[in-house]
């Protein structure tokens, strides 16, 4: 996917124009990437260098474009619970990776992008200059704020280097208590169907479930007690699918799904979602405003969330052979925010792309997700 990263523009006219770009994801909707966030107040460290102009990195579909239509699988977010004091400074990765004891970043070439690795024991990020767009260990990763070069020398901001690059270069793996509680949560159901194929125009929820119910046994054979928030084809409330899991006493929450970005039937793949931190402006909004100073319940875990949607992401990739959208950002969906435990959003592949739909409708297809994301859980 094409992303342009050498604007210089006008930030009203970032405004103006970003509300106008469409990159499509979500459940049953064509969400809009208006996550660009007003430009960070820089400050004057050692560590820190002056202000680069602002440089918006908007992910733009070509050939898409529509107004919003009405958002399926969401609400808008509740009050937050604080409102902790964003980190606004950006770091030299040669000054951090030498404090890390970690080897310098190197550079890996200009085409199409100027890239940089920066590897430990972990594993290895790689970071384009002028994009959110990294991955790690191969699988793909949206940061929060597009490093830049300043003075021949990377710089990437605060939030990024605290959320993302710590915690994977620097930070133990994911690990699960005795007590092993998972609650699965098939997205939608009742009249709430979600999206449609566009193959015969069965609803999403009836996927969704069917991937839940053959996921379940995988897991209790794991030693996992498993509760799904639904059973059946009725329609649960946001809020209740957290305080389902709340009651449970859950350690791990998997909200499952498939996308849509019809009326465009190209765009196939699979995205994995957790909350985004505090601070940082999220890889979706679909819509919403991205109010980027909340903190919810579900910050809390926002290392585990990271790790939690990688571990799956990675092993979904391998399983279905989708293409890699990335594991994203989002703070407006209900059933992530809430939630006092590492949790996730899964769009297991587009509906609306009818290679992909057919795979989606094949129930060996929807086995391989399931003993995917049962692997990831051993
Ligand atoms: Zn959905």
């Amino acid at each position: 996917m094409p992303v342009p990263h050498n604007w210089r523009v006008f930030k009203p006219a970032v405004i103006i124009f970003s509300g106008a770009l469409l990159f499509l994801a979500g459940c049953a909707t064509a969400p809009t990437d208006n996550s660009e966030p007003p430009p960070p107040e820089w400050t004057a460290t050692n560590a820190v260098a002056p202000p680069p102009a602002f440089r918006p990195i908007p992910r733009i579909q070509p050939g898409v474009k529509t107004n919003l239509p009405p958002v399926i699988c969401t609400n808008p977010p509740p009050p937050t619970i604080a409102r902790p004091a964003p980190i606004l400074t950006w770091t030299s990765l040669d000054r951090w990776a030498a404090g890390q004891k970690l080897i310098a970043p190197r550079r890996l070439g200009n085409s199409p992008v100027t890239a940089y690795a920066i590897a430990s024991r972990n594993g290895t990020m790689i970071l384009e200059i002028g994009s959110r767009d990294a991955t790690w260990n191969g699988v793909g990763l949206h940061l929060g704020f597009a490093p830049e070069i300043i003075d021949d020398q990377v710089f990437v901001h605060g939030l990024d280097l605290q959320k993302n690059l710590e915690p994977l270069l620097l930070g133990e793996p994911l690990a699960f208590g005795p007590s092993r509680v998972i609650v699965l949560d098939p997205g939608h159901g009742g009249l709430k169907g979600g999206t449609l194929s566009i193959l015969d125009r069965r609803p999403e929820k009836e996927f969704t479930l069917d991937w839940a119910r053959r996921l379940k046994p995988l897991l209790e054979t794991n030693g996992w007690t498993v509760f799904l928030t639904r059973t059946n084809d009725t329609d649960i409330a946001l809020t209740n699918r957290v305080s389902f899991a709340e009651a449970r006493h859950a350690d791990v929450f998997i909200s499952l799904h498939f996308n849509s970005a019809a009326p465009d039937k190209k765009q196939s793949g699979l995205e994995t979602y957790c909350l985004t931190p505090t601070g940082m402006p999220s890889t979706l909004t679909r819509g919403y405003t991205d109010f980027w100073q909340e903190h919810f319940a579900n910050n809390a875990f926002d290392l585990d969330n990271l790790r939690l949607a990688l571990r799956l992401h990675r092993a979904l990739l391998r399983a279905g052979g989708e293409e890699d959208r990335g594991v994203r950002r989002a703070r407006f969906m209900d059933v992530l925010h809430g939630q006092h435990r590492p949790a996730v959003l899964i769009e297991g592949g587009f509906l609306s792309n009818p290679q992909e739909a057919e795979k989606i409708e094949s129930a060996a297809f929807r086995q391989k997700l399931a003993e995917a994301i049962a692997n990831a859980l051993k």
